[in-house]
């Protein structure tokens, strides 16, 4: 790399020169990176202030973390394909009437969203046995289960994200009955249409988490789907042959993530089918 240096900022990864500015984002990249207050880092995305009162501005990095966090690595183009593939089933579920935060996508990076308060939950819904549901039961992974089931877990990367019942989520006051009752019947619909749309392209939906947000429109408190929608949250296995298209490729060591999503995307019409993700996924709008 000679006289430059690797340096990673927001989650991309770019060359100094020496002496001189970063060679590798884009100009709009860092003129943005310089003009938004940062709101918050997670480990796969950055949220900034959003232009207008009331919204932020949602950044999919290139970051893969598993294991909480345990194993790490920068996946080129995850991000950009997670930004569209998110933006593809939250405009999904607002066109069948489930309210999500997504405003509209600015760039191959962003995307505008409604400022929500978040419910410390992962909503998790399961329509075959797999991760930490066939762990421990003993269950063989992709065993149907009699009906879908809804199961949260309390959002807290120190404690590790814990399975807890309702009866806690009421009693510690994180969320109301008819709060959890709105939960169910929103998570059930999204698996409804999620199962649909992927089985449409070929894949079968094992199980998926989603995070729910609460907005408050006039004093009248309104529960949106909130946080991203992509592979990163899914289990997705191909109908015919088992093969698995979501982050467990990378869990479990079982090749190229990006390859993976970029199959989803392309499935989905999302991307072209002659486009692969290197260099750059390609969009089609
Ligand atoms: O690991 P487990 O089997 O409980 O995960 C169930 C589903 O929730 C999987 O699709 C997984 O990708 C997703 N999940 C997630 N974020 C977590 C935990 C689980 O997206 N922190």
């Amino acid at each position: 790399m000679g006289a430059a240096r690797l340096a990673r900022k927001g989650g991309m990864a770019y060359e100094v020169q020496s002496g001189g500015l970063p060679t590798g984002p884009p100009p709009d990249v860092r003129h943005f990176m310089a003009r938004r207050k940062l709101i918050y880092e997670g480990k796969a995305k950055i949220l900034y202030e959003g232009p207008e009162p009331g919204t932020y501005v949602q950044y999919f990095k290139d970051d893969a973390t598993a294991g909480n966090g345990a194993k790490k690595e920068v996946i080129e183009g995850k991000g950009v394909l997670n930004n569209r593939l998110s933006e593809y089933f939250m405009v999904g579920l607002g066109n069948i009437g489930i309210p999500t935060h997504f405003i509209r996508r600015l760039n191959m990076r962003e995307q505008l969203i409604r400022q929500v308060e978040i419910i410390p939950l992962e909503v998790i819904v399961r329509n075959f046995a797999a991760g930490s549901m066939a762990k421990r039961l003993g269950m063989e992974e992709g065993a149907a289960l009699p009906r879908p089931i809804v199961e949260f877990s309390y959002k807290d990367d120190k404690l590790g994200d814990p399975l807890v019942p309702e009866e806690y989520i009421i009693a510690f006051g994180w969320a109301s009955q008819q709060d959890m009752d709105d939960i169910v019947s929103m998570a059930l619909r999204v698996n409804d249409f999620m199962s649909g749309v992927m089985y449409g392209v070929g894949i079968k939906l094992i199980d998926f988490k989603i995070e729910i947000g609460r907005v408050w429109d006039n004093d009248f408190p309104r529960l949106v789907v909130a946080d991203e929608i992509s592979p990163d949250c899914c289990r997705l296995w191909d109908v015919e042959t088992g093969q698995k298209l979501d982050k467990d490729v990378f869990r479990q060591d079982l090749g190229n993530l990006a390859d993976a999503y970029t199959e989803v995307a392309r499935r989905l019409g999302v991307l072209p089918s002659n486009v692969t993700h290197r260099p750059k996924p390609t969009l089609i709008n």
